[in-house]
């Protein structure tokens, strides 16, 4: 009921206006999001590589409607990835992509101008020597997205892909994605999503996502375990055995489950982080607190106490 209410307000106007002029949330989004620009994101991706953590830097935005706000944000990216390779952190940081915020959603040939969009990020992360992963929204936004994916791995094979669990398609998307190659992150899936094309109940979504790992880890691409869920992990960690652990990696968000985060990376494993960064943090955030009501009771907490 929480979860449904919060993702909602995720998609409310009106509300968006109120938590976002609360500057007391401020401290509270601080714990998920690694700064306002790109100084605060480059500065947050050293930290994270300095305990041999890996990172993947999200430039917050979605659901534009605007061909220009689409270019700025390509732009962003652009920027950062000269950064990263500035600052020597290319070989082990990437970059993940929203499609809805590099135009998929304009009203005049979207999809044609975020798979052009997502090309100009590709070259330039290209040229700087890392990759990309293109972020899965929700399932209004599967087909395109994967179409989009089949159109940039021709030119760039390792663009990376994101599958959720808690789809009911996604055991043969799976099937379609684990060859040679093939970047493929397994997460539950973030959005309100309705019962004829999700699973509702948290207990099948783990079994669906049991399910995909199997497949993933048995086929030959590179899997990306995108979980916080301590059985999840184990269970991956086994249905690994035999794989080299360069053939694999965890992947957690910025600001959860930090120690599990460094333990991961000190026992040998690859672990890396999404780390989230610009002021449209609100889509982001509101998706964070509808994972755990205990978020919600800390951003409660920390208004009442200011
Ligand atoms: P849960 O059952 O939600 O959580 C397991 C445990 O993890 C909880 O008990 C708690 O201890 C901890 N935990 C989980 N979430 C939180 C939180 N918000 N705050 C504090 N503790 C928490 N979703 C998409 O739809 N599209 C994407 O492209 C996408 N990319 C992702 C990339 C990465 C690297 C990760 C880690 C997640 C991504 N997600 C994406 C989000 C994902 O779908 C889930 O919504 C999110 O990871 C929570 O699911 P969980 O597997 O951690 O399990």
């Amino acid at each position: 009921m929480l979860r449904s209410t919060l993702l909602a307000a995720s998609r409310s106007g009106a509300i968006r206006k109120l938590v976002e002029s609360t500057p007391l949330t401020r401290p509270v989004v601080k714990r998920f999001i690694a700064g306002d620009d790109v100084d605060g994101a480059v500065a947050t991706t050293g930290e994270v590589l300095a305990d041999g953590r890996l990172v993947t830097l999200d430039h917050l935005g979605e659901d534009t409607r605007d061909a220009a706000q689409a270019t700025a944000t390509v732009d962003a990216y652009l920027e950062l990835l000269g950064r990263l390779r500035d600052a020597g952190y290319a070989d082990r940081a990437e970059v993940s992509v929203k499609l809805s915020a590099v135009g998929q959603f304009l009203p005049l040939d979207g999809e044609k101008v975020a798979l052009e969009n997502a090309r100009r990020i590709c070259s330039a992360a290209e040229a700087a020597g890392t990759t990309v992963t293109l972020d899965m929204e929700d399932h209004t936004t599967t087909d395109s997205t994967l179409s989009i994916l089949w159109e940039l791995r021709v030119d760039f094979p390792w663009v990376g892909a994101v599958l959720q669990a808690y789809l009911k398609r996604t055991e043969q998307d799976c099937r379609d994605l684990a060859h040679a190659g093939s970047r493929v992150r397994l997460c539950k899936g973030a959005y309100q999503e309705p019962a004829s094309v999700a699973y509702q109940d948290k207990s099948e979504v783990d079994l669906s996502y049991v399910r995909c790992l199997k497949v993933l880890m048995k086929g030959e691409g590179y899997p990306m375990v995108a979980s916080h869920d301590p059985r999840l992990i184990a269970i991956a960690a086994d249905l690994a055995a035999g794989r080299g652990k360069d053939s694999y990696e965890f992947q957690m968000l910025y600001g959860i489950r930090p120690e599990e985060q460094k333990r991961l990376a000190a026992e040998g494993n690859r672990m890396r982080v999404y780390v989230p960064y610009g002021d449209e943090w609100y889509g982001y955030f509101m998706r964070r607190l509808a994972e755990r009501p205990a978020n919600v009771a800390f951003l409660l907490r920390s208004l009442v106490t200011k």
